[in-house]
């Protein structure tokens, strides 16, 4: 009697129930395969990770004594699809069962019910044991209204019983510290730099490429900075604790040329495969607050993107695929400018958040909401385009996060499910949150004009063109009126401007 027991790339759990004995009757299963790399272009570095960070975990879970058989992409052996090779596996092992742990992409969930169902032998699926929230739960909850976020997030400090008073009330007084971070960074504290572990994975590069699987950006195969097993991703969470935490509420929405990564954390990955889990990681944050290492805001801020953001977009993604991945409401069908595969524009600020995704697979929140997101919403880009990028690009991405976030919160195609507006802005955004117009080609201040900078008037473009829907939302009363003040010649002029950037995307 044998029990194959699947594990996909991103269920690194070492934790999990599943590994808590030996069963000499249980033989794990991983495998690199074709139709993961294939769905979409992936950036160079999120293959390597995830193979090696695959390899790094079969490799313990053989040195821990579990039996396993691991399919690297290379093998002639390896059929390259989870169906294909399952079949043959049941076959050698005399499998007399099937067990695996829910998938957490809508794409994944199906081809594995299809594949267990096709393999004939009892199957069963367990939980991941890794998420806040309970999927099935969440989704009931979610499927006829999506609360907003604050208040899913609220609840969440409830249940799990975090930054409370003894009588349930927010320390200090306050649910949300947001208002007290949103500074621009001025240069100093100094940005905290991540730690460097430097993988050579040269010889895994080299299967991929003759595997043949395409990818974008830059491999930096032989020195790769990405936590590969869970002892980096617990030494990259201390170094994050200790040197960034303190500084990350208050810069949260801050950009910069000079620091890439801020104080952001960069723990999207480790997460997103699971070589942490959701609530060492705020742990350890409510720990340092608790020791007068970082403020309330800071800690509050940390753990709301954590306990709150991200339990709240997988609850969206399971209460509304596959229905959500289809959602256009703004009727958008522009293709992404080609730049946004080479950084080749004289943007400034897309040329940097571009760049730097393309180099290092990584972008933090506020580039990747109000630089590249901003851009697409504005020029009224296909949010399919947008997803593949976004979904290709980063080295945290997968769709089950990905696409609320890009066509929930950054692209608002699902008509205010996640968000109560669209989240937008002109150059007067970049200059307040950030240095990227210093130096640009464009000027900031000119709506129209020679060398006026295109946020300007595809803003403003867009507010017009969408006017009979956005038009009537309360929280954009702001700039409606702002537009309505302005002379007509003057919106004119800004509107044929927007004209003629949008027949020339390309070339900006
Ligand atoms: P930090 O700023 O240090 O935040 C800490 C952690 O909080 C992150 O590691 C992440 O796990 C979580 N978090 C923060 N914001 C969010 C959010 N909005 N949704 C879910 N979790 C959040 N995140 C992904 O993990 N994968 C994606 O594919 C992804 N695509 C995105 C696409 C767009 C258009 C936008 C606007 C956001 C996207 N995000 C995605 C959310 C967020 O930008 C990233 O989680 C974050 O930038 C990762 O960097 P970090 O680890 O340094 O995050």
């Amino acid at each position: 009697m044998t029990t194959l027991r699947l594990l996909l790339g991103d269920q690194l759990n070492a934790s999990h129930s599943w590994f808590r004995e030996r069963r000499d009757d249980v033989v794990y299963v991983l495998m690199e395969v074709r139709s993961e790399t294939d769905y979409v272009r992936h950036h160079a570095q999120k293959v390597l990770a995830i193979f090696a960070a695959m390899r790094e975990f079969a490799a313990a879970l053989q040195s821990a004594g579990h039996r396993l058989h691991y399919l690297c992409i290379g093998d002639p052996l390896n059929q390259q699809s989870f169906i294909a090779n399952l079949h043959w596996l049941a076959a050698q092992y005399g499998a007399t069962a099937f067990e695996r742990q829910e998938a957490d992409e809508w794409r994944l969930e199906q081809a594995l019910i299809a594949a267990q169902a096709d393999l004939g032998l009892p199957a069963s699926v367990v939980s991941s044991e890794h998420f806040l929230a309970d999927r099935q739960a969440l989704a009931q909850r979610f499927a006829d209204k999506v609360p907003r976020m604050e208040f899913f997030y609220r609840e969440m400090r409830k249940r799990y019983r975090l930054l409370l008073d003894a009588d349930g009330q927010p320390h200090g007084g306050q649910w949300n510290y947001d208002a007290e971070n949103r500074d621009k960074w001025p240069g100093s504290p100094a940005a905290t730099t991540w730690l460097q572990p430097q993988h050579d994975l040269s010889v895994l590069w080299d299967e991929i490429v003759a595997a043949g699987i395409a990818t974008l950006g830059e491999p930096h195969a032989a020195s790769l900075n990405w936590p590969l097993s869970r002892r980096e991703a617990r030494v990259w969470l201390a170094h994050f604790i200790t040197n960034a935490l303190p500084h990350f509420g208050q810069f949260q929405d801050a950009m910069s040329r000079q620091s890439r990564t801020l104080f952001h954390s960069g723990l999207s990955f480790a997460l997103n495969t699971k070589m942490l889990q959701p609530m060492e990681v705020i742990d350890a944050a409510i720990n340092a607050y608790e020791a007068g290492k970082a403020t309330l805001a800071a800690t509050e801020g940390f753990v709301r993107q954590i306990l709150g953001w991200r339990e709240y977009v997988r609850g969206i993604y399971w209460a509304r695929m596959p229905g959500y991945a289809k959602l256009n409401a703004l009727a958008a069908t522009r293709p992404l400018p080609a730049w946004y595969w080479t950084g080749d524009t004289r943007m400034a600020c897309l040329q940097q958040a571009i760049s730097q995704s393309l180099e290092t697979a990584y972008a933090h929140h506020i580039q990747r909401l109000m630089v590249t997101g901003n851009f697409a919403l504005l020029a009224g880009c296909d949010p399919d385009d947008v997803d593949a990028w976004y979904l290709g690009i980063y080295i945290d991405a997968f769709e089950w996060v990905e696409l609320p976030n890009t066509r929930g919160m950054s692209q608002f195609a699902d008509g205010g499910v996640l968000a109560s507006k669209p989240y937008c802005g002109s150059a007067s955004y970049m200059q307040r949150q950030g240095d990227y117009c210093k130096g640009c080609a464009y000027q900031p201040k000119r709506r129209h004009g020679e060398g006026a900078c295109p946020l300007n008037s595809l803003y403003w473009h867009f507010h017009v063109r969408h006017a009979d829907v956005l038009g009537r939302n309360p929280r954009l009363a702001m700039p409606y009126k702002a537009w309505s003040k302005l002379d007509p010649a003057e919106q004119a002029a800004t509107l044929a401007q927007a004209e003629v950037y949008l027949a020339q995307l390309d070339t900006l």
